[in-house]
Protein backbone atom coordinates (compact mmCIF):
# COMPACT_ATOMS: atom_id res chain seq x y z
CA UNK A 1 0.00 0.00 0.00
CA UNK A 2 1.30 3.64 -1.01
CA UNK A 3 1.85 6.04 1.57
CA UNK A 4 0.17 9.46 1.25
CA UNK A 5 1.32 12.88 0.39
CA UNK A 6 0.24 16.11 2.65
CA UNK A 7 0.86 19.27 0.97
CA UNK A 8 1.34 21.52 4.23
CA UNK A 9 1.20 24.89 5.08
CA UNK A 10 3.58 26.93 7.16
CA UNK A 11 3.85 30.14 8.41
CA UNK A 12 4.56 33.62 6.25
CA UNK A 13 5.91 35.17 9.04
CA UNK A 14 4.68 34.35 12.65
CA UNK A 15 5.27 30.66 13.86
CA UNK A 16 2.29 30.73 16.03
CA UNK A 17 0.52 30.19 12.57
CA UNK A 18 1.35 26.66 12.20
CA UNK A 19 -1.83 25.05 12.90
CA UNK A 20 -1.52 22.09 15.21
CA UNK A 21 -2.78 19.60 12.43
CA UNK A 22 0.42 20.74 10.59
CA UNK A 23 2.41 19.99 13.81
CA UNK A 24 0.54 16.55 14.28
CA UNK A 25 1.22 15.62 10.77
CA UNK A 26 5.16 16.94 10.53
CA UNK A 27 5.48 14.83 13.46
CA UNK A 28 3.71 12.08 12.12
CA UNK A 29 5.02 11.50 8.34
CA UNK A 30 7.96 9.13 7.68
CA UNK A 31 10.25 12.66 5.95
CA UNK A 32 9.54 15.77 4.86
CA UNK A 33 10.50 17.04 1.55
CA UNK A 34 11.41 20.91 1.96
CA UNK A 35 12.43 23.46 -0.13
CA UNK A 36 15.00 24.66 1.95
CA UNK A 37 15.94 21.89 4.47
CA UNK A 38 17.62 24.53 6.89
CA UNK A 39 14.86 26.57 6.99
CA UNK A 40 12.22 23.83 7.57
CA UNK A 41 14.88 22.60 9.74
CA UNK A 42 14.37 25.54 12.47
CA UNK A 43 10.97 25.42 12.04
CA UNK A 44 10.53 21.49 13.05
CA UNK A 45 13.38 22.52 15.94
CA UNK A 46 11.37 25.65 17.49
CA UNK A 47 8.38 22.68 17.45
CA UNK A 48 10.81 19.97 18.98
CA UNK A 49 9.86 17.90 15.58
CA UNK A 50 12.61 15.58 13.91
CA UNK A 51 12.32 14.23 11.40
CA UNK A 52 14.53 13.05 8.22
CA UNK A 53 14.17 15.97 5.43
CA UNK A 54 15.21 16.09 1.96
CA UNK A 55 15.52 19.25 -0.23
CA UNK A 56 12.90 19.35 -3.28
CA UNK A 57 13.28 22.33 -4.90
CA UNK A 58 12.97 24.73 -8.01
CA UNK A 59 16.61 23.11 -9.69
CA UNK A 60 16.09 19.00 -8.70
CA UNK A 61 12.14 18.88 -9.55
CA UNK A 62 12.43 15.90 -11.65
CA UNK A 63 14.85 13.49 -10.18
CA UNK A 64 13.82 14.32 -6.72
CA UNK A 65 10.31 14.21 -7.47
CA UNK A 66 10.75 11.27 -9.02
CA UNK A 67 12.28 9.42 -5.99
CA UNK A 68 10.06 11.05 -3.60
CA UNK A 69 7.12 9.38 -5.44
CA UNK A 70 8.97 5.91 -5.31
CA UNK A 71 9.73 6.21 -1.52
CA UNK A 72 5.54 7.08 -1.23
CA UNK A 73 4.53 4.20 -3.51
CA UNK A 74 6.79 1.98 -1.26
CA UNK A 75 4.81 3.32 1.75
CA UNK A 76 5.96 6.01 3.44
CA UNK A 77 3.86 9.23 3.86
CA UNK A 78 5.40 12.69 3.10
CA UNK A 79 5.15 16.42 3.84
CA UNK A 80 6.17 19.09 1.11
CA UNK A 81 6.30 22.35 2.78
CA UNK A 82 8.55 24.91 1.60
CA UNK A 83 9.94 28.24 2.98
CA UNK A 84 6.74 30.13 4.40
CA UNK A 85 3.11 30.04 3.04
CA UNK A 86 1.68 27.38 1.04
CA UNK A 87 3.56 25.26 -1.56
CA UNK A 88 2.73 24.83 -5.04
CA UNK A 89 1.58 28.89 -4.69
CA UNK A 90 4.86 30.36 -7.15
CA UNK A 91 6.98 27.85 -4.92
CA UNK A 92 7.83 23.44 -5.60
CA UNK A 93 4.96 21.71 -5.06
CA UNK A 94 2.66 21.46 -8.34
CA UNK A 95 4.58 19.01 -10.27
CA UNK A 96 4.60 16.89 -7.15
CA UNK A 97 0.93 16.64 -6.56
CA UNK A 98 0.46 16.27 -10.19
CA UNK A 99 3.27 13.39 -10.49
CA UNK A 100 1.31 11.65 -7.16
CA UNK A 101 -2.14 11.73 -8.99
CA UNK A 102 -0.69 10.28 -11.81
CA UNK A 103 1.03 7.64 -9.40
CA UNK A 104 -2.62 7.09 -7.76
CA UNK A 105 -0.98 8.28 -4.43
CA UNK A 106 -3.95 9.85 -2.16
CA UNK A 107 -2.94 13.56 -1.53
CA UNK A 108 -4.16 15.55 1.25
CA UNK A 109 -3.92 19.24 1.87
CA UNK A 110 -3.25 20.87 5.46
CA UNK A 111 -4.04 24.76 4.35
CA UNK A 112 -1.92 27.36 5.83
CA UNK A 113 -1.22 30.67 5.34
CA UNK A 114 -0.57 32.41 1.80
CA UNK A 115 0.93 35.36 1.57
CA UNK A 116 -1.84 36.35 -1.67
CA UNK A 117 -4.88 35.74 -0.20
CA UNK A 118 -3.83 37.03 3.38
CA UNK A 119 -2.52 40.52 1.08
CA UNK A 120 -6.32 40.42 -0.95
CA UNK A 121 -8.44 40.48 2.79
CA UNK A 122 -6.24 43.37 3.76
CA UNK A 123 -6.43 45.05 0.71
CA UNK A 124 -10.05 46.73 1.21
CA UNK A 125 -10.41 46.24 -2.44
CA UNK A 126 -13.06 43.98 -4.14
CA UNK A 127 -12.01 40.41 -3.12
CA UNK A 128 -15.49 38.50 -4.61
CA UNK A 129 -13.18 38.08 -8.14
CA UNK A 130 -9.86 38.25 -8.21
CA UNK A 131 -6.56 36.77 -10.38
CA UNK A 132 -3.13 35.60 -8.73
CA UNK A 133 -0.23 36.73 -11.17
CA UNK A 134 2.36 35.69 -8.95
CA UNK A 135 6.04 37.32 -10.12
CA UNK A 136 6.08 39.21 -12.74
CA UNK A 137 8.53 38.03 -15.66
CA UNK A 138 11.86 39.30 -15.70
CA UNK A 139 12.08 39.31 -18.94
CA UNK A 140 11.33 42.85 -20.10
CA UNK A 141 9.02 42.02 -23.42
CA UNK A 142 7.20 38.72 -21.64
CA UNK A 143 6.32 41.43 -18.96
CA UNK A 144 5.05 43.68 -21.23
CA UNK A 145 3.13 40.90 -22.48
CA UNK A 146 1.71 39.63 -19.09
CA UNK A 147 0.55 43.50 -18.22
CA UNK A 148 -1.12 43.87 -21.49
CA UNK A 149 -3.39 40.79 -21.20
CA UNK A 150 -4.30 42.03 -18.15
CA UNK A 151 -5.08 45.72 -19.44
CA UNK A 152 -8.88 44.94 -19.40
CA UNK A 153 -9.46 42.16 -16.63
CA UNK A 154 -11.81 43.48 -14.40
CA UNK A 155 -10.26 41.03 -11.78
CA UNK A 156 -8.71 42.61 -8.90
CA UNK A 157 -4.96 41.29 -9.55
CA UNK A 158 -2.28 39.76 -7.20
CA UNK A 159 1.23 40.29 -7.77
CA UNK A 160 4.50 38.75 -5.54
CA UNK A 161 7.45 41.29 -5.86
CA UNK A 162 10.75 41.63 -3.89
CA UNK A 163 11.72 44.91 -2.42
CA UNK A 164 14.47 45.61 -5.07
CA UNK A 165 12.18 45.51 -7.77
CA UNK A 166 9.58 47.36 -6.45
CA UNK A 167 9.65 50.71 -7.81
CA UNK A 168 10.64 49.53 -11.14
CA UNK A 169 7.37 47.49 -10.91
CA UNK A 170 5.29 50.10 -9.93
CA UNK A 171 6.59 52.37 -12.81
CA UNK A 172 5.17 49.31 -15.77
CA UNK A 173 2.07 48.84 -13.70
CA UNK A 174 1.15 52.64 -14.35
CA UNK A 175 2.14 52.58 -18.05
CA UNK A 176 0.33 49.34 -18.78
CA UNK A 177 -2.77 50.13 -16.68
CA UNK A 178 -3.00 54.22 -16.31
CA UNK A 179 -3.38 55.43 -12.50
CA UNK A 180 -5.22 52.21 -10.44
CA UNK A 181 -6.38 52.03 -6.60
CA UNK A 182 -3.64 49.59 -5.26
CA UNK A 183 -2.59 48.08 -1.84
CA UNK A 184 0.69 47.24 -1.29
CA UNK A 185 0.52 44.63 2.26
CA UNK A 186 4.32 44.53 3.68
CA UNK A 187 5.49 42.37 6.53
CA UNK A 188 2.28 40.29 6.66
CA UNK A 189 2.22 38.52 10.40
CA UNK A 190 5.44 39.91 11.25
CA UNK A 191 5.52 42.86 13.80
CA UNK A 192 6.45 45.71 10.90
CA UNK A 193 3.26 44.55 9.00
CA UNK A 194 1.38 47.34 7.08
CA UNK A 195 -0.90 47.80 4.20
CA UNK A 196 -0.58 51.04 2.38
CA UNK A 197 -3.82 51.39 0.37
CA UNK A 198 -3.12 54.46 -2.09
CA UNK A 199 -2.91 54.59 -5.68
CA UNK A 200 0.06 53.75 -8.83
CA UNK A 201 1.19 57.14 -8.32
CA UNK A 202 0.87 57.90 -4.83
CA UNK A 203 2.75 54.22 -4.53
CA UNK A 204 5.51 55.34 -6.22
CA UNK A 205 5.86 58.85 -5.05
CA UNK A 206 5.66 57.15 -1.38
CA UNK A 207 8.58 54.39 -2.42
CA UNK A 208 10.77 57.02 -3.82
CA UNK A 209 10.74 58.99 -0.64
CA UNK A 210 11.42 56.14 1.36
CA UNK A 211 12.71 52.76 -0.41
CA UNK A 212 10.81 49.79 -0.07
CA UNK A 213 12.28 47.34 3.12
CA UNK A 214 10.79 43.56 3.43
CA UNK A 215 8.30 41.36 1.52
CA UNK A 216 5.39 42.35 -0.45
CA UNK A 217 2.10 41.59 -2.03
CA UNK A 218 0.50 43.83 -4.31
CA UNK A 219 -3.15 44.53 -4.89
CA UNK A 220 -4.23 46.55 -7.82
CA UNK A 221 -7.75 47.56 -8.60
CA UNK A 222 -9.48 45.55 -11.83
CA UNK A 223 -10.17 47.27 -14.70
CA UNK A 224 -13.50 48.99 -15.15
CA UNK A 225 -16.34 46.51 -16.15
CA UNK A 226 -16.44 48.52 -19.52
CA UNK A 227 -12.74 48.71 -20.51
CA UNK A 228 -11.87 47.55 -23.87
CA UNK A 229 -15.04 48.57 -25.05
CA UNK A 230 -14.73 50.97 -27.50
CA UNK A 231 -16.86 53.61 -27.68
CA UNK A 232 -19.36 53.56 -31.08
CA UNK A 233 -19.10 56.66 -33.24
CA UNK A 234 -22.15 58.98 -33.05
CA UNK A 235 -22.46 57.97 -36.78
CA UNK A 236 -23.08 53.81 -34.88
CA UNK A 237 -24.97 55.43 -32.75
CA UNK A 238 -27.35 57.13 -35.53
CA UNK A 239 -27.08 53.97 -37.11
CA UNK A 240 -28.66 52.05 -34.32
CA UNK A 241 -31.17 54.63 -33.45
CA UNK A 242 -32.48 54.86 -37.36
CA UNK A 243 -32.75 51.00 -36.56
CA UNK A 244 -35.28 51.09 -33.79
CA UNK A 245 -37.15 53.96 -35.40
CA UNK A 246 -37.55 51.45 -38.32
CA UNK A 247 -38.69 48.38 -36.12
CA UNK A 248 -41.48 50.90 -35.03
CA UNK A 249 -40.46 53.08 -32.70
CA UNK A 250 -40.97 56.27 -32.19
CA UNK A 251 -37.93 58.30 -33.78
CA UNK A 252 -37.84 60.86 -30.75
CA UNK A 253 -38.06 57.57 -28.12
CA UNK A 254 -35.46 55.97 -30.48
CA UNK A 255 -32.68 58.96 -30.08
CA UNK A 256 -33.54 58.88 -26.37
CA UNK A 257 -32.86 54.98 -26.22
CA UNK A 258 -29.10 54.68 -27.91
CA UNK A 259 -28.46 58.01 -25.96
CA UNK A 260 -28.93 56.20 -22.71
CA UNK A 261 -27.02 53.38 -24.15
CA UNK A 262 -23.72 55.62 -25.80
CA UNK A 263 -23.66 58.67 -23.96
CA UNK A 264 -24.31 61.02 -26.95
CA UNK A 265 -26.76 63.43 -26.46
CA UNK A 266 -30.28 62.64 -27.59
CA UNK A 267 -30.58 65.59 -29.58
CA UNK A 268 -27.27 65.39 -31.43
CA UNK A 269 -28.45 61.52 -32.13
CA UNK A 270 -31.87 62.90 -33.20
CA UNK A 271 -30.32 65.75 -35.54
CA UNK A 272 -28.60 62.83 -37.25
CA UNK A 273 -31.66 61.09 -37.75
CA UNK A 274 -33.09 63.79 -39.75
CA UNK A 275 -29.87 63.86 -41.96
CA UNK A 276 -29.49 62.44 -44.95
N1 LIG B 1 4.06 30.11 -1.23
C1 LIG B 1 4.06 31.41 -0.63
C2 LIG B 1 2.64 31.78 -0.23
O1 LIG B 1 1.76 30.91 -0.24
O2 LIG B 1 2.41 32.95 0.09
C3 LIG B 1 4.69 32.45 -1.51
C4 LIG B 1 6.13 32.18 -1.84
S1 LIG B 1 6.86 33.34 -2.91
C5 LIG B 1 8.37 32.53 -3.32
C6 LIG B 1 7.43 34.59 -1.84
C7 LIG B 1 6.68 35.90 -2.02
O3 LIG B 1 5.49 35.88 -1.25
C8 LIG B 1 7.45 37.12 -1.53
O4 LIG B 1 8.33 37.61 -2.51
C9 LIG B 1 6.34 38.10 -1.25
O5 LIG B 1 5.87 38.68 -2.45
C10 LIG B 1 5.25 37.15 -0.71
N2 LIG B 1 5.33 37.04 0.76
C11 LIG B 1 5.73 35.98 1.48
N3 LIG B 1 5.62 36.24 2.79
C12 LIG B 1 5.15 37.49 2.91
C13 LIG B 1 4.82 38.34 4.01
N4 LIG B 1 4.99 37.93 5.26
N5 LIG B 1 4.33 39.57 3.75
C14 LIG B 1 4.16 39.99 2.49
N6 LIG B 1 4.45 39.24 1.41
C15 LIG B 1 4.95 38.01 1.61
Amino acid sequence: MSGILYVVGTPIGNLSDLSPRAVETLGAVDFIAAEDTRVTLKLLNHFSIKKPLVSYHDHNLRERGAAIIRRILDGESCAIVTDAGMPCISDPGEDLVRMAAEAGIPTAVVPGPSAAVSALCLSGLPTSRFCFEGFLSTNRRNRQLHLESLKNDPHTLIFYEAPHKLLNTLHDLLRAFGNRRIALARELTKVHEEVLRTDLEGALAHFTASPPRGEFVLIVEGAPEDAGQEQPSLEEAVAAARELAAGGMKPTEAARVTAAETGYKKSEIYAGMLRD
